[in-house]
């Protein structure tokens, strides 16, 4: 059976690109007889706010999108992520990055393709003593992926995209990336990939902006042994301004609209479903 999922944060007020995404997600579910989820990614407790999973409430039953079985919040289910990072990180497959934001933005430069840039490894080289001392010190530190060594477990992996094709996951342009965050002891790659297989997701529904994290989590569902869903990337929606909508543009929430009285209907006929 197919199940796909919308998986919002609640770092501010969903937009008309969550609604369309949202409604993309139900209707693949609901085209082939199978289930939709809703869940809540509030890992970041720091930019997460109560207020704003109360309005992807009052924003997904306006918008007249009905979800399956029980809401999953991941600030619940912390503890998971947990354990299976340290599953990683005893095989040896993570290293401890002592990087500070600062050094990190140095590394990076401000070029504008900056996020291209991967990070060059640099405490993939401190000794087994350099890091017990930092440790000591109790200077904090996340833990990156050893991306060589998770090839030398994987081989070539492949992942499938109902709407881009098949792509073979390219460790060379991934780089060493941070699985467990210094602030929250996770990240959005642990939390979503333990999460689809624990809730038997078969179709991976979202926004092409995502589609470079697909191959972390591709990675990751390998190395832990999980179930390797489809997927299916949406077209970014835009708005008058050519922009793709997003929560740091400042565009028009669904709350705004909804409490315009504008209704949940003429919103799904304007993003054509
Ligand atoms: N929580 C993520 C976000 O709001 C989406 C996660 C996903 O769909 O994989 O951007």
């Amino acid at each position: 059976m197919t199940v796909t999922r919308f998986a919002p944060s609640p770092t501010g007020n969903l937009h008309l690109g969550h609604a369309y995404s949202a409604l993309y997600s139900e209707r693949v579910a609901r085209e082939e007889g199978g289930k939709f989820l809703l869940r809540i990614e509030d890992i970041d407790g720091t930019r997460c706010r109560s207020e704003y999973i109360q309005n992807i409430y009052d924003d997904i039953e306006w918008l007249g999108v009905v979800w399956d079985d029980e809401v999953i919040v991941q600030s619940n289910r912390l503890k998971f992520y947990v354990t299976k990072a340290e599953i990683l990180e005893q095989r040896g497959l993570l290293y401890p990055c002592f990087c500070t934001r600062k050094e990190l933005a140095n590394i990076n430069g401000k070029e504008l393709n900056r996020e291209k840039r991967l990070y060059p490894k640099t405490c993939l080289r401190l000794t087994n003593e350099q890091v017990a001392e930092k440790k000591s010190q109790g200077v904090p530190f996340s833990l990156r992926l050893n991306s060589n060594k998770a090839k030398e477990e994987t081989g070539k992996i492949f992942w499938n995209d109902q709407t881009t094709g098949r792509h073979e996951v390219n460790y060379d342009a991934l780089g060493d990336v941070v699985l467990v965050r210094k602030d929250i002891g996770t990240s959005y790659h642990m939390a979503v990939t333990i999460d689809d297989d624990f809730q038997d997701v078969t179709c991976i529904t979202r926004g092409l902006d995502l589609v470079e994290s697909t191959h972390v989590h591709r990675i990751l569902q390998s190395l832990l042994g999980l179930q390797v869903p489809e997927w299916s990337h949406h077209k970014l929606i835009k708005g008058s301004d050519g922009n793709k909508y997003s929560k740091s543009n400042q565009s028009l929430t669904l709350k705004e609209l909804r409490e315009s009285g504008v209704s949940g209907a003429e919103i799904r006929k304007e993003l054509g479903f």
